[in-house]
């Protein structure tokens, strides 16, 4: 759930109200009618399919045939109408509305009389609710629900679902917090909804059970799956003393997510600090070029420091998602950019790579290597990460700024409108022309304003060395990035502010500790990471190639590739085999390995598995 209409009082920066600030164009308005046109119906077929639908139908004392598990089942429909209550937002279709009130009376008919909604304990175990916190995801279902009724009060107006989800929270409160049950769920996810439904209605008490829940973590009594130790669920250290990131990562960032809504909130120091700790663990030792999460599949988990291996990497597309709501409250409660330039890299890369272009097939997991046989299938067993991708997607405009401090700020770059009330910020309309992520130059222009004197801050990303930028068409110094750049002045209507990012292809290297990719070299422009699929280099085994530092690299629009991208094409090398022909261990000496000159295509990594099955790799070994 993204954080919307916050008046948090510990926010140096607020959210846009859902509507007041939209995509009008280019790369994201694309994503965004497919999400409409084929992920949202897809997606409502599929959960009819996998029997979703039919197991709340069940639990509403209707329904046909067999529960069907697994335990979150519900949560998958809840993700599906928090996608369609922002895209409500974009543009009122009638046949995907009419899909939502389906389901909202079925989940409304399904709520039991004391405010319960969980369909497998209803269908399955009547007699025993709440007895498996550990395991049973029912808090975390619960959490989904609050975000999808959330999402829908503030698209529409609807009530329908925010009362239904206000019984149950008032249900839950009635059973857990001080003097009561103790407990915390073995998934996080219903803190940070429990803070929404508290922004949402002003009702304390859903806070204090956020603050609860997180409080009672880290005690070791969770019981870990098989192998796993409490560390899985983040409880072997209560969250104030936490000091490294571990565990199962999808857990693990919504367990942070919701922390740090605690802190907008509330202020409180240790939490934050403890906020600090662990991104600080998480950015330096344990992410992916891609900025996805979660290095192992044993656990879905965190590895350990600079365990960043390609091929057997886990970075689950609801990880990239949750580092992405994370970051954003990072940069919503600091205003510092390195959150927005963190969330900018999930959302060209490690996020957007979960979803097909065509819109109908998914990734759960998003390696970056792939030795051949990887294909997206249209769903999951566990298909946690389709909705997710989903209501993301819908809602993407709203990372692209905020108001505060007087001011209006912008973090992402895509044609957009934008609407500040007045609120913490000045009364202005704006909107931005640019092809970004394909080309550098963005244009903000200022439509309406109040009058007054107030600043503009635009971010100049992590990657970019120096931005070039000017106030109508007047030049001003310029900006390094990993900053925000910024501009005071009483703006007037048709007031124009260019920005000029420097898009270049560049190779990067990472920390030499991290062992699976020492000696390697990625390619990124801009945004965007870069990788080798072996339908571009048919004559070559990705094996082979090399890139040298100091590789030519020429970018080119291409229209006709995978329905419109920048590809990069590099002058690289392929290793000749030699005497290693047939052997696969030869005595450590000087060895000369011939390389011939081979041209290479690198296309965005989001791109891949999008045509015929093959290997892929980010990264390229430099010549030996
Ligand atoms: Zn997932």
């Amino acid at each position: 759930m993204h954080v919307m209409t916050n008046k948090s009082p510990h926010a140096r920066w607020r959210s846009l109200p859902l509507g007041k600030v939209s995509v009008t164009g280019g790369f994201w308005l694309n994503k965004q009618a497919i999400n409409r046109q084929v992920s949202l119906r897809h997606g409502y077929a599929q959960l009819e399919k996998s029997g979703n639908f039919n197991n709340l139908r069940l639990a509403a004392g209707g329904g046909e045939g067999e529960y069907k598990q697994p335990v979150f089942m519900d949560s998958d429909v809840y993700k599906w109408l928090e996608a369609v209550a922002y895209d409500l937002v974009n543009v009122r279709d009638p046949e995907i509305e009419g899909m939502a009130d389906e389901a909202i009376a079925l989940i409304a008919a399904a709520q039991q009389e004391d405010g319960y909604l969980n369909s497998y304990y209803q269908v399955i175990k009547p007699e025993e609710r709440w007895t498996d916190l550990d395991h049973d995801h029912e808090l975390y279902c619960a959490g989904h629900f609050f975000e999808a009724a959330v999402a829908m009060h503030r698209a529409t107006g609807d009530e329908r679902l925010l009362n239904v989800a206000c019984r149950f929270a008032d249900h839950i409160d009635s059973i857990f917090g001080p003097g009561k049950r103790d407990g915390a769920p073995g998934h996080p996810e219903i803190e940070m909804a429990l803070v929404e439904l508290y922004r949402e209605t002003g009702e304390r008490r859903y806070l204090d059970l956020a603050s609860f829940f997180v409080d009672k973590r880290g005690t070791g009594k969770m019981r870990g799956y098989g192998h796993f130790g409490p560390e899985y669920h983040q409880d072997r250290v209560p969250v104030r003393e936490a000091t490294i990131v571990e565990g199962h990562a999808v857990r693990q960032l919504y367990l942070t997510t919701g922390v740090t809504d605690i802190y907008l909130e509330t202020g409180e120091q240790a939490l934050f600090d403890a906020m600090g700790r662990l991104w600080h663990d998480m950015t330096a030792r344990k992410t992916h070029i891609i900025a996805g999460y979660g290095a192992q599949p044993r656990g879905e988990a965190f590895g350990p420091a600079y365990d960043l291996s390609t091929d057997h990497c886990y970075c689950e597309t609801c990880a990239a998602i949750a580092g992405m709501m994370w970051n954003w409250r990072l940069l919503l409660a600091t205003g510092e950019a390195r959150y927005a330039d963190l969330l900018e890299r999930s959302l060209y890369n490690g996020f957007l790579s979960g979803v097909s272009l065509d819109g109908r097939r998914y990734f759960y997991v998003n390696v970056l290597q792939s030795r051949g046989g990887i294909e997206r299938p249209e769903w999951y067993g566990c298909a946690c990460c389709p909705p997710n991708v989903m209501r993301q997607i819908a809602m993407v405009a709203h990372y692209a700024a905020t108001v505060g401090e007087g001011g209006v700020q912008i973090h992402q770059y895509m044609p957009l409108t934008v609407e500040a009330a007045g609120e913490t910020g000045p009364a202005a309309k704006l909107h931005m022309e640019t092809d970004y992520p394909w080309e550098a130059g963005v244009r903000v222009v200022i439509d309406e304003t109040d009058g007054s004197a107030w600043e503009l801050a635009l971010r100049v990303p992590g990657w970019c060395a120096e931005a070039a930028l000017k106030v109508n068409g007047e030049a001003q110094q310029s900006v390094t990035g990993g900053q925000y750049a910024t501009i005071t002045r009483a703006w007037q209507a048709g007031d124009v502010v260019e920005l000029d990012l420097a898009m270049e292809p560049a190779l990067v290297e990472a920390h030499p500790r991290v062992d699976a990719i020492r000696g390697n070299l990625c390619i990124q422009r801009g945004p965007m990471v870069y990788c080798l699929e072996e339908v571009d280099q048919p004559d070559l085994d990705l094996l082979d190639v090399r890139v040298a530092p100091d590789a030519p690299m020429q970018a080119r629009w291409r229209e006709d590739l995978l329905d419109g991208v920048v590809s990069i094409e590099v002058q690289g090398l392929a290793a000749e085999p030699g005497e290693w022909d047939g052997n696969l261990y030869l005595p450590s000496a000087e060895r000369k390995i011939a390389h011939r000159v081979a041209t290479l295509t690198a296309v965005p990594y989001y791109a891949w598995a999008n045509r015929e099955i093959g290997t892929m790799r980010v990264w390229i070994p430099r010549p030996e």
